[in-house]
């Protein structure tokens, strides 16, 4: 496959940032016509878009710049460099859910698992039926186009089977035997040598994360991209956003003024607690927060997995889409898996023993339940039949694991069977196991919806072109604009709709 972008290697030794907060403590003053909060996959997709359109632009990132040779090997260490609150953000609610996001440059892509899914025709149709308003500039057309582009820039094709490794291959055992759809997952890498380690971070660089691909073709088109430096609020003057203010890591006050546009794309959480911080009101900022919470399950096979090594999340059943349920192969480094087993005396010592035959698979539900991001918290408490959907989850991903010939499968539910090793018992778990979300232990890794894009300014907080309803000059730009959960993993239709952000802001409508 021919290399479109110039990715990172192309910079020669530049590098990708050209100021770095960490070692600023004075005042610093910066200016471009677009200035963008976070860069992430919304926010390197808008920098790409209108660098290479001409336009001048800054990029802010609160983390750090680190290089795939400095990515940690384990887990931990990962947490604590790369990702916010060290991974441990909490959902507050009837049954608190840690969530998950990156916080270095690249966003999340940096760290996540590299599944790319195009944003299904069915939600995209029902986001028109809602606000046929939205058409303008989200036809399926366009965003049709704007995959394409994302697809063929950043290598995305279905994993290898050779570098897939037994606890991708085992998943299509298990859906075979149960007669479920399923794939090998789609995924943006490049020469992928099944390492296990994207959640760490890439530590050769196949990943094409944003710290590899669109940031440097944006540097390449003249953008600059400032690290370790967070952004506390929008300026505003004269009814129109003007710039940023923030402060870099090493102390020091950060301004960045905007001749045209300020871009918030600083995530589903963090965009509009930019919003609520700078006393932008308008619309519903905040609420309507979505996402997927993953319930997971492990299994013990006779055989050895070694299931830290193989393409990280390399396959996934995807029949029961439609009840909001996807499934997907993980892969944690083997600090992650220890600190799976449970237990303790001799059961834990066994489970350390045989940890090598351990495996875990997920469940992403499509939860209907809606939340609301605070400034300081987010609040967010499951529908009964979102529970009955993990219920539903974590019986098939059981049912898989025996199937795939696992001795013995840990469901993770509280009072229910601790261990189940018989497809009789697991398939009674949608009767038996509590209709109690304190039951199941959940985390979430995909968020929407908390600055609705919309045609009303009472129930929308941004216009069907990313523009904020009452704030000229400013515009969001990531999943807080999308008018609910996707079901499937975001980050490719998250770029697919930034790029047409990014051509909007350069239009300048
Ligand atoms: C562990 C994990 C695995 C995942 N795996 C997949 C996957 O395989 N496939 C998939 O499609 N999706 C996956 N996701 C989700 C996906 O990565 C995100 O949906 C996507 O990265 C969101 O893009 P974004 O640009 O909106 O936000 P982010 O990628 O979160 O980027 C936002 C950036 O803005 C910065 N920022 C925030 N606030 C400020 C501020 N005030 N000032 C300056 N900078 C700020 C943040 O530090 C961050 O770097 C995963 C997520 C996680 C956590
Ligand atoms: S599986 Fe390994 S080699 Fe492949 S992209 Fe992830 S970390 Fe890199």
């Amino acid at each position: 496959m021919t290399v479109v972008l110039p990715t990172a290697p192309a910079l020669e030794g530049r590098s990708l940032v050209s100021f770095d907060g960490a070692s600023n403590r004075g005042a610093a003053r910066l200016a471009a016509d677009v200035v963008v909060v976070g860069s992430g996959p919304a926010g390197a997709a808008v920098a790409r878009t209108a660098a290479r359109g001409g336009a001048s632009v800054l990029v802010v990132e609160e983390g750090p710049f680190v290089e795939p040779s400095a990515f940690p090997p384990d887990s931990f260490s990962a947490f604590a460099s790369m990702y916010r609150d060290m991974g441990a953000s909490v959902l507050l609610g009837r049954a608190p859910m840690p969530f998950v996001q990156g916080r270095v440059v690249g966003g999340t892509s940096v760290v996540n698992g590299a599944i790319s899914w195009r944003l299904p025709e069915d939600v995209h149709a029902r986001w028109i039926e809602a606000d046929p308003a939205l058409d303008e500039t989200l036809s399926w057309d366009a965003i049709v186009r704007a995959t394409d582009e994302v697809e063929r820039d950043l290598h995305i094709a279905p994993t290898d089977p050779a570098i897939a490794g037994p606890k991708n291959l085992l998943m299509a055992k298990g859906a075979d035997a149960l007669g479920l759809e399923h794939r090998p997952i789609f995924r943006n890498v490049h020469d992928c040598r099944g390492l296990g380690r994207c959640l760490q971070g890439c530590p050769i660089g196949r990943k094409m994360s944003m710290d590899r691909t669109y940031l440097p073709d944006a540097v390449l088109h003249g953008a600059r991209i400032a690290c370790s430096t967070r952004i506390d609020r929008v300026l505003v003057a004269h009814g129109r956003a003007i710039g940023v203010v923030g402060r870099t890591a090493g102390g020091g006050r950060f301004e960045a003024n905007a001749r045209h546009a300020v871009v918030l794309a600083a995530s589903a959480v963090q965009s509009p607690r930019l919003l609520l911080a700078s006393g932008i009101a308008g619309g519903p900022v905040g609420e309507g927060f979505q996402c997927h919470p993953g319930v997971s399950v492990t299994g013990r096979f006779g055989e050895p997995i070694r299931a830290w090594e193989g393409a990280t999340q390399g396959h996934e059943v995807i029949g029961l889409r439609k009840e909001g349920l996807k499934f997907e192969a993980l892969g944690f480094g083997s600090a992650m898996v220890a600190a799976r087993i449970k237990g303790v005396g001799s059961d834990l010592s066994r489970g350390l023993e045989t940890m090598a035959h351990s495996l875990s698979w997920g469940a992403a539900v499509r939860a209907e339940a809606r939340g609301r991001v605070g400034r300081w918290t987010v609040r967010f408490d499951l529908t009964r039949d979102d529970v009955s959907r993990f219920r539903r989850g974590v019986r098939v991903l059981g049912e898989l694991m025996l199937a795939a010939g696992a001795i013995e499968v840990t469901p993770g539910i509280a009072r229910w069977h601790e261990r189940v090793t018989d497809r009789a018992t697991m398939s009674r778990l949608e009767d038996e196991a509590p209709l109690d979300p304190r039951a199941y232990a959940a985390v979430v890794t995909h968020m929407f919806g908390t600055c609705r894009m919309g045609s009303h300014p009472e129930r929308s907080v941004v216009r069907p072109d990313f523009r904020h309803h009452g704030l000229e000059g400013l515009y969001v730009a990531d999943s807080s604009v999308f008018p609910s959960n996707t079901g499937v993993n975001p980050q490719t239709a998250i770029l697919a709709l930034a790029t047409l952000a990014g051509r909007r802001i350069l239009s300048g409508s």
